[in-house]
């Protein structure tokens, strides 16, 4: 049987290894917290830093395959296994593209991928000079995560509140919605393409509220969608599974923003809503089997479930059974010990044919299902 590693042990992790267990595969993981979400369902679990050279060759040496579940991983120490023979999802040189946000950018400019137009800063004094380009976006070319590393600049007056290090200073684009388009593509260039999903930002913690699937948007766009992230897709050459997000503006204009080389929270839905769930897709690319139906059963929406605000400590779930009695509400917690103020600790997709019916649940869900600590701090 392949042995197949997992760089970084969250929820994609876990998420990646419960659709692992009805594949033939020996699952590897390697994680710094031995209580991480990934670490108990795996084959063998390796205590270890994914940064660290030597940590990452010497998990990688003895596997088949190995994949990542976040961008921070050490990719010297991944090119080194790609150059033995040992294959990598995505490839190194895909994951060095991509996990510097400057490199991200240019990419997208080099292959003529729509963005948004962009500088390259490398410290405060340089984005000084750009005031006449704003209001943009400051972006840390890496560091950054989950709407940490991102900040608007509306006018000069809020220039101090960008990063003093190498970043993009991107055209603050007028948003009328958030997309993502995730996509898999195996070792002969095959493609899989899931419908496109939407996203509906939470402005307190700058992540994602609920999501919607498919996005409702007109069939010109979704497929103007599919064609941008397949190209992003191809021109990165690599096999993998790929979250390409996206923003439609206001005058209906499409642009990258980024992309994910791996599974992806846009996509957590897919393990109910469609025949081939993200996870069970990779599974399929990595172990060279035919690629799965992407296709999606029924509509749905899928709520992240993070800590309250205030409560940090021992996780408690309140409202759980209102959840589970909401009908074709599936609950996934992530098994995490603490809870901390917008932690991802799990999340709901609800399945539905009616539109309002899904935004009614994925409200309910929001305002009954409160993830506390045992002693609030
Ligand atoms: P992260 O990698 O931390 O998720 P993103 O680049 O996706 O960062 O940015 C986080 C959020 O900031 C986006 O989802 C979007 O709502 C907003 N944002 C990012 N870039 C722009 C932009 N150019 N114009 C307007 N809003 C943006």
């Amino acid at each position: 049987m392949l042995k197949i590693g997992i760089l970084g042990g969250g929820q994609l992790g876990r998420m990646l290894l419960q659709a692992a267990a009805n594949y033939p595969v020996i699952t590897h993981v390697m994680e710094s917290d031995p209580e991480c979400p990934a670490a108990h369902l795996c084959h063998q679990f390796t205590r270890g830093d994914i940064r660290n050279f030597e940590d990452v060759y010497q998990f990688g040496k003895g596997l088949d395959g190995i994949s990542i579940e976040i961008e921070s991983v050490n990719v010297e120490a991944l090119e080194k296994l790609e150059s033995e023979g040992i294959r990598v999802y995505p490839s190194p040189s895909a994951l060095r593209i991509i996990r510097d946000k400057i490199l991200q950018k240019q990419f997208y400019k080099e292959h003529d991928i729509p963005t948004s137009p962009f500088y390259v800063t490398q410290n405060r004094d340089e984005l000084r000079k750009h005031d006449g380009f704003l209001p943009a976006v400051h972006k840390m070319g890496s560091g950054g995560y989950d709407g940490r590393g991102v900040q608007i600049l509306s006018h000069a007056g809020e220039l101090h509140k960008g990063f003093d290090a190498p970043s993009i200073l991107e055209r603050k684009v007028n948003i009328h919605k958030e997309i993502s388009q995730i996509i898999a593509m195996n070792r002969k260039g095959e493609t899989a393409i899931f419908p496109a999903a939407e996203m509906i930002f939470d402005p307190v913690h700058n992540q994602l509220d609920y999501q919607l699937s498919p996005a409702e948007i007109p069939q010109q766009s979704l497929w103007r969608i599919e064609a941008i992230a397949l190209k992003v897709v191809k021109d990165l050459k690599t096999p993998g599974i790929f979250a390409v997000e996206l923003f439609i503006d206001k005058n209906g204009d499409i642009l990258v923003n980024e992309t994910a080389p791996r599974v992806h929270n846009s996509g957590h839905h897919t393990i109910e809503a469609n025949y081939c769930s993200q996870f069970d897709m990779l599974w399929r690319v990595m172990l060279d089997y035919p690629l799965g139906n992407p296709k999606q059963i029924l509509p749905s929406a899928m709520v992240n479930l993070v800590g309250s605000e205030g409560q940090s400590g021992e996780a408690c779930y309140e409202g759980l059974e209102d959840v589970l009695k909401l009908e074709n509400a599936f609950l996934h917690l992530y098994g995490k010990k603490e809870t901390r103020p917008g932690r991802k600790m799990g999340h709901v997709t609800i399945l539905s044919t009616d539109k309002s019916d899904l935004v009614y649940k994925a409200r309910t869900i929001k305002q009954k299902l409160r993830i506390t600590s045992k002693q609030p701090v």
